[in-house]
């Protein structure tokens, strides 16, 4: 794609990046047959060709984006399928996301969207203020009809997914050192994230079980939020900021007893972490921290992959529905090893059809956007009913999130099943 920049607009290190992922892109069209919201909605704009030539033109122009180029890059889901189908290497998701930042920076948004966002952006990356405003949403989600009916609908959105019992802090949330059970092979550090952790606490227990008992010491190394939510949000300055001082908590372990990996149960985080070096290359203060974290940065399913598991202490011979987190096929690009792993430990592995459109989960999407993800959740529950499967994997919180919302299928993060294989109790949702 031929673009036009000035010479003075190439000098903005993000403009010049925009201008060469721009002219990569040789509008073939390949990816709109895999966008989620082109297939629900068949405009040209809702697909990713369209939202390339409108963030070309706001861009090229010096344009404040306007409510029209607003409406279709925040329908976006930045789920990456089509950096997975484009033939020509077109880097969407580093393009989308400066086009949000200048959203965010050139755009007011109407009143009622500015309160949402802001309201996420300081209650979801908090796990103090996540677990009370879970609390007031578990009384509040009588309400959510009513208010989807006056028009409040993300809020509306957000007391539909709130779960209906609010676990306190638990052990895998605090700073501290899990040790290897046996001689200790590797010292990695844990992800204790944000949202997950208050969700789901039994996810990050089941990995430190897990890798304890395959000889890591478990480092919780008092991080906070990894920027992700926020930075899908266009909110930079708060993303780097956080992303900044989850840096500096792990350097801090790098430079005193090291780290072998980086292991991160949600993979929407993993893939933010493992961009840190993108996001943080012009800053001279962080940039080789942040790319030197990006390296050491591994889902855990990846990193499980990389171990000799040996044979299971049980095998559940349940059939698993492995529901493939767009940030683990796309973001990340790792496709067998969880498969594997399962298929190892024992499970019938059934893949769903489909398996490359997004859940419509998608960080804060499903609650920014729920028409579309409502859509996208039943299309995806569909296919997963029809493999007749006894049990829903996913490697991301908000995929299971998601899809527990309209399902009567369990559904459980990939590391519980191998934990619960490997000698771990039975998973609270299989019991
Ligand atoms: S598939 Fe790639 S090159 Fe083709 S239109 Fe889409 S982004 Fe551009
Ligand atoms: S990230 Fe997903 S929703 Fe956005 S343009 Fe690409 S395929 Fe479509």
């Amino acid at each position: 794609m031929q673009t036009n920049f000035t010479l003075a607009q190439l000098a903005d290190p993000n403009v010049a990046e925009a201008d060469k992922i721009l002219r990569t892109c040789v509008h073939c069209g390949f990816c709109t047959a895999t966008c989620p919201t082109y297939v629900l909605l068949g405009d040209e704009l809702d697909s990713p060709r369209g939202r390339i030539y409108l963030i070309k033109d706001m861009l090229e122009n010096d344009r404040p984006a306007t409510a029209e180029v607003v409406k279709h890059i925040d329908r976006c889901l930045s789920c990456l399928s089509c950096m997975t189908t484009c033939p020509s290497g077109v880097h969407y998701m580093h393009l989308v996301d400066h086009a949000r930042a200048h959203i965010e920076e050139t755009y007011r948004r109407p009143a009622l969207d500015r309160l949402t966002r802001a309201m996420l952006a300081k209650v979801l990356p908090s796990r103090r203020l996540f677990r009370v405003a879970l609390l007031a949403g578990s009384i509040g989600r009588l309400f959510a009809p009513l208010l989807g009916a006056i028009g409040l609908r993300p809020i509306a959105a957000m007391l539909r997914l709130a779960p209906s019992r609010v676990l306190g802090p638990g052990p895998a949330e605090g700073a501290g050192v899990f040790p290897a059970e046996g001689p200790r092979q590797r010292r990695v550090a844990l992800l204790a994230g944000c949202a997950q952790s208050v969700l789901a606490p039994s996810i990050n227990e089941a990995a430190i079980r897990l890798l304890r008992r395959t000889g890591h010491d478990v480092v919780q190394a008092g991080e906070g939020c990894c920027g992700s939510l926020v930075h899908h949000m266009g909110r930079e300055d708060e993303a780097l900021a956080q992303a900044r001082a989850a840096i500096d908590a792990w350097t801090r372990e790098i430079e005193t007893e090291g780290l072998d990996a980086i292991v991160i149960t949600a993979s929407g985080c993993g893939t933010t972490i493992k961009d840190y070096g993108y996001m943080l290359r012009n800053d001279p203060a962080y940039a080789a921290k942040a790319a030197r974290v990006s390296a050491l940065a591994r889902d855990v399913c990846e990193h499980l992959a990389l171990l000799q598991l040996g044979a299971p202490a049980r095998r559940g011979g349940l059939a698993v529905a492995y529901q493939a987190a767009c940030s683990i096929q796309h973001g990340q690009k790792i496709l067998k090893q969880p498969k594997e792993l399962l298929a190892k430990a024992g499970f019938a592995v059934r893949d769903i059809a489909e398996a490359h459109l997004c859940c419509g989960s998608a960080g804060t999407y499903n609650i920014l956007q729920p028409e579309i993800a409502v859509r996208l959740r039943d299309r995806k529950v569909a296919n997963i009913t029809r493999t007749g499967a006894d049990v829903i994997a996913s490697g991301n919180i908000g995929c299971i999130t998601q899809i527990a919302s309209a399902t009567r299928i369990p559904v459980v993060h990939t590391v519980e099943l191998l934990d619960w294989a490997y000698g771990g109790p039975k998973p609270a949702a299989l019991v």
